[in-house]
């Protein structure tokens, strides 16, 4: 990890870690077709420079450069680093903040893996960590990256009796609790946070903070973050319309340790697979269950009696759910190294009850 700064790491800063994504995204022809670019070209510490005037005076600003890619291409060591970069920038008394620009492509598992392994500490400490990218690259002609960051910066570094500490996400003028953004749009400037419960940046709406303070006060503990080469292998698997046992077979003699399934509805899993998930979960792969709609939660039992071994994943959506469910495996097995006797359903079910946002 490389690091850039513009202010000595001596007094007090607020640190923006670069990911990569569209925000740092480069077009060959922008004036003629800036959806036509390559993300993750250009370095953290040059989107600061360029916004550096906008920039209020009190405001100090250190960056570091964690990757450079395009989101799509994120990886589970990468998310290892991410994690470790903000909790040693969290316990730095001299960080007041920490920003991330990050590709919008996974944004929604990066938001609720940092939740779920550093929103407690955040909270603790009372230090914002805000998440934010762009649709547009860097020399688009009206690139939404410099007013994102700066909307970001200017988040990270506001009284904390605004907001409290937490991991949030800045898009479009509008902030959400990082775990509640999702990309639902292919192209649009808010595609991020269009169905995200949020409010608008310069004025918080108290009944969305209401809902963050629900959230922050039944989130009681972080989960630890797993080793870069120690994250459980879990897929994602829809059910469809002509669905085969084969979809889930094709997986028992595999070194997978769980599946997620984005179901139809409430979370239907077509009949097909019913067989062949009773044999998974004798195989001792975890199984979670979701609804591939996009929207509404999966509530357990509902519309049908779970089978044994498998979670509802509450409000959770398929990409989230796979992330909780990796952290909940590596805790069982934590917990079990230290001769606690906690499942990973113990862990997950924590997650799958926090509460929605409205
Ligand atoms: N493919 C890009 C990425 O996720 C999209 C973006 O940042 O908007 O890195």
């Amino acid at each position: 990890m490389s690091s850039h700064q513009n202010t000595p790491e001596t007094s007090p800063h607020i640190l923006v870690l670069g990911m990569g994504g569209t925000i740092a995204g480069l077009a060959p022809s922008p004036a003629d077709n800036p959806m036509q670019y390559e993300a993750g070209q250009v370095e953290v510490a040059s989107l600061l420079a360029h916004i550096q005037s906008a920039v209020p005076e009190s405001i100090q600003l250190v960056s570091s450069q964690v990757a450079n890619i395009n989101s799509r291409n994120l990886t589970e060591p990468l998310l290892t680093l991410l994690g470790e970069a903000v909790r040693e920038a969290l316990a730095n008394t001299l960080v007041r903040g920490v920003v991330i620009t990050h590709g919008t492509d996974t944004l929604e598992e990066t938001g609720v893996f940092l939740q779920l392994t550093c929103g407690k500490y955040a909270q603790d400490l009372g230090k914002r960590v805000i998440l934010t990218g762009s649709m547009l690259p860097a020399n688009a002609p009206k690139a939404d990256g410099p007013s994102n960051l700066l909307d970001a910066i200017r988040w990270a570094s506001t009284p904390i009796d605004n907001c409290p500490g937490g991991i949030y996400a800045v898009m479009d003028g509008r902030g959400c609790l990082a775990m509640d953004l999702a990309k639902r749009h292919g192209s649009a400037l808010n595609a991020p946070i269009q169905d995200s419960p949020s409010s608008s940046v310069g004025l918080i709406n108290p009944s969305w903070l209401y809902g963050v303070k629900a959230v922050q006060a039944l989130w009681t503990e972080d989960l630890p973050i797993p080793k870069e080469n120690e994250w459980p292998w879990v897929e994602i698997l829809t059910s469809h319309a002509g669905a085969r046992s084969e979809t889930i077979t094709h997986w028992l003699n595999s070194k997978v340790k769980g599946l997620v399934l984005a179901g139809t509805g409430m979370g239907s899993i077509h009949d097909a697979w019913k067989d062949s998930l009773i044999a998974a979960v004798k195989h001792g792969i975890a199984l979670v269950r979701t609804t591939r709609t996009g929207a509404g939660e999966t509530m357990p039992n509902l519309p049908e009696k779970d089978m044994v071994g498998c979670l509802a994943s509450g409000s959770l959506t398929a990409p989230r759910a796979r992330i909780a469910l990796q952290l909940s495996l590596n805790a069982e097995k934590q917990a079990q190294a230290a001769g606690k006797s906690l499942t990973w359903q113990d862990f997950f079910a924590r997650i799958a009850v926090l509460p929605v946002i409205r």
